[in-house]
């Protein structure tokens, strides 16, 4: 089987990217090399497992070494599709080695502070990997798009965001960034569906609204956060993300190729572990 080609899902560094040639709907990398004669979607979940169970035996991998760090960067709009990533993507995964820390308004102690202040606090550590549930990069999109800091200010986010993702890779931290990309017509479906389902009632929030409404602007902040600071170390990927399965896939296989590409071997066992017997 070819192998599925995520650097069509990069965004290359120093490039404006435009976010309207990515068709939300498609499914790039997903092909009839991979499924052959069956439906794209049933072969599509089978590979979610195969793939789920990579990442589980990388991920302990990585703990057994104790040693790196990972952190995975999620955004997307409202009904994007984060939390269902999040959920599939690490199904089965040992919790004790991952964390999934969720970035929500900031709290006034949090405004007090620096914008980098609450995020720096929620790195991963070694051995760890970490999934940024929203991040800082809201501090150069609602921010910006709700005009909550001044342009002067915003404007030299970019560079803060970009040499801070710097300083972490260059301290031994791997930076994986997803944009979840949703068509307006794909949350209006999904946001109906929090209206019409009881069990999904409790997602719904009036103000999402406020931001579906100011849906071109959070598309331009988009695309300025992904062109100015996708870069070689630290680089986005932009995965349409219309259909579920789809997005599962391909958040699998940036995952589980990153992973792979950091080479991890088990630690060295106990020089003598012939020799030792357990005591009755
Ligand atoms: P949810 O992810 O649905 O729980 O919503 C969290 C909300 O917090 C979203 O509307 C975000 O835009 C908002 N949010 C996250 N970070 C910030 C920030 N730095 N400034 C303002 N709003 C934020
Ligand atoms: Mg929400």
């Amino acid at each position: 089987m070819a192998a599925f080609d995520i650097t069509q899902l990069r965004v290359h560094p120093d490039t404006a990217f435009d976010l309207s040639a990515v068709d939300p709907q498609s499914t790039p990398g997903w092909t009839d090399d991979q499924y052959g004669d069956e439906d794209p979607k049933d072969a599509g979940k089978e590979r979610i497992k195969e793939l789920n169970d990579r990442l589980e035996a990388l991920q302990e991998l990585l703990y057994a070494e104790g040693r790196r760090r990972v952190l995975v960067v999620l955004q997307a709009m409202d009904a994007g599709g984060k939390d269902g990533t999040i959920r599939h993507v690490f199904d089965g995964v040992n919790p004790s080695g991952v964390r999934a820390p969720s970035f929500k308004k900031p709290s006034k102690n949090e405004l007090a502070h620096d914008y980098l202040w609450r995020v720096h606090a929620q790195v991963p550590k070694d051995g760890e990997i970490v999934i940024f549930n929203r991040s800082h990069y809201e501090d150069v999109l609602v921010v910006r798009v709700l005009d909550l800091v001044p342009e002067e200010r915003w404007r030299k986010r970019y560079r803060h965001i970009r040499e801070f993702e710097q300083m972490l890779v260059d301290e031994g931290t791997t930076i994986v960034k997803l944009y979840l990309h949703i068509s307006k017509d794909e949350q209006k479906e999904r946001l109906q569906a929090r209206l019409d389902e009881p069990d999904k009632n409790w997602k719904f929030e009036r103000g999402d609204l406020d931001m579906r409404a100011r849906w071109d602007d959070f598309m331009a902040a988009f695309e300025d956060a992904l062109s100015e600071t996708s870069t070689d170390d630290a680089p986005w990927y932009v995965i349409p993300a219309n259909r579920k399965w789809y997005r599962n896939i391909a958040a699998l296989e940036i995952l589980v190729q990153t992973l792979e590409s950091l080479e991890m071997t088990h630690p060295p066992a106990h020089p003598d572990l012939a020799s030792i017997t357990i005591p009755d």
